[in-house]
């Protein structure tokens, strides 16, 4: 099933799952038309189109949503930004016509990437951006809020074994019949059709951000999806980077954002997370775990 522009995949085990499928399935529907910015007359799309001018009324997910990303944002000092809609625009990531832009337009469009512009308000239900030209991109984290909302239908419905996987942002209900844990796989960055090992766990949520989901060559050059809203430019000293957190919106908000601090500063603040492990593959190969991650990740298939 095609959700979000990836592949929405629910695994749910028991008796009479099938009006549970179809109730996640119709949450799936409804949170992509309101957070698809490209969709016209989404939640998303109303507030970029009134940057600069006044805030939009939008339901209260929406609001806690982008709440919950400016704490990312702030936690992560902006590595994680999702204002920065105006960059991924001129890369064509959104498009799929992947371009390097000329560096004045990177540069204009820069001044308008700032998390601290934009405007909540839960108690009248609004959101606006200060600057005319904004623009949200909940690319890095909608995917994971997605997850954890059908995780809840799920759960609601009586449900008591799941997985919802929904392109990479997975989470887990429960255990699987028989047995105690998951199996997860993390794939090669390098050779995407093949598994670095398998992650055994017994809950939690899981993404991975990597620079082989959505990029173009140039010269031999992988430009990739994931930037830097310091520079504008693909993060580079990172390959992909697998997290394990409470809930799939931790996961996917922290795996873009450790993947822009990178394998220093991105694993000194996955080791300072309670709850939060990593797992970073580096550009040459090399795979660097925090001490949970190293306690569930198998190499070999089991
Ligand atoms: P993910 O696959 O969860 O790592 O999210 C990547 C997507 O988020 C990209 O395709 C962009 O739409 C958007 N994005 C890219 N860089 C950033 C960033 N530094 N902060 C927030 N969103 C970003
Ligand atoms: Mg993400």
């Amino acid at each position: 099933m095609l959700v979000m522009d990836t592949i929405l995949r629910v695994v749910a085990y028991g008796r009479d799952v099938e009006a549970a499928l179809e109730a996640a399935l119709t949450e799936a529907r409804r949170l992509e038309a309101l957070w698809d910015r490209h969709r016209q007359g989404s939640e998303i799309w109303r507030v970029n189109r009134s940057a600069g001018s006044e805030p939009v009324s939008v339901s209260p997910e929406t609001v806690a949503l982008l709440q919950a990303a400016l704490q990312f944002a702030e936690l992560t000092g902006g590595a994680l930004d999702v204002t920065i809609g105006p960059v991924v625009d001129l890369w064509g990531f959104g498009s799929g016509e992947g371009r390097i832009p000329p560096g004045q337009l990177l540069r204009e469009a820069l001044h308008l990437v700032d998390y601290r512009k934009v405007r909540t308000d839960a108690e009248r239900g609004t959101v606006g951006l200060a600057e005319e030209g904004m623009s949200l991109d909940l690319g890095a984290v909608a995917k994971g809020a997605a997850v954890d909302a059908l995780w809840s239908v799920l759960k609601e419905a009586g449900v008591r074994s799941a997985l919802v996987d929904l392109g990479g942002n997975i989470r887990l209900l429960g255990s699987p019949p028989g047995r105690p844990e998951w199996l997860i796989g993390v794939q090669d960055p390098r050779d995407p059709s093949r598994l670095l090992g398998y992650l055994r766990l017994a809950g939690g949520a899981v993404a991975t951000s990597g620079d082989y989901q959505r990029y173009f060559m140039v010269g031999g050059r992988r430009y990739h999806h994931i930037l830097d809203p310091r520079t504008g430019w693909p993060a580079a000293e990172v390959a992909s980077v697998t997290v394990w957190a409470p809930t799939a919106l931790q996961a996917d908000a922290l795996s873009t954002a450790l993947f822009v601090l990178g394998p220093e500063r991105g694993y000194e603040m996955a080791c300072s997370l309670p709850g939060v492990e990593a797992l970073f593959v580096l550009p040459g190969g090399q795979v660097k775990l925090t001490p949970g991650m190293q306690s569930v990740f198998r190499v070999n298939p089991p």
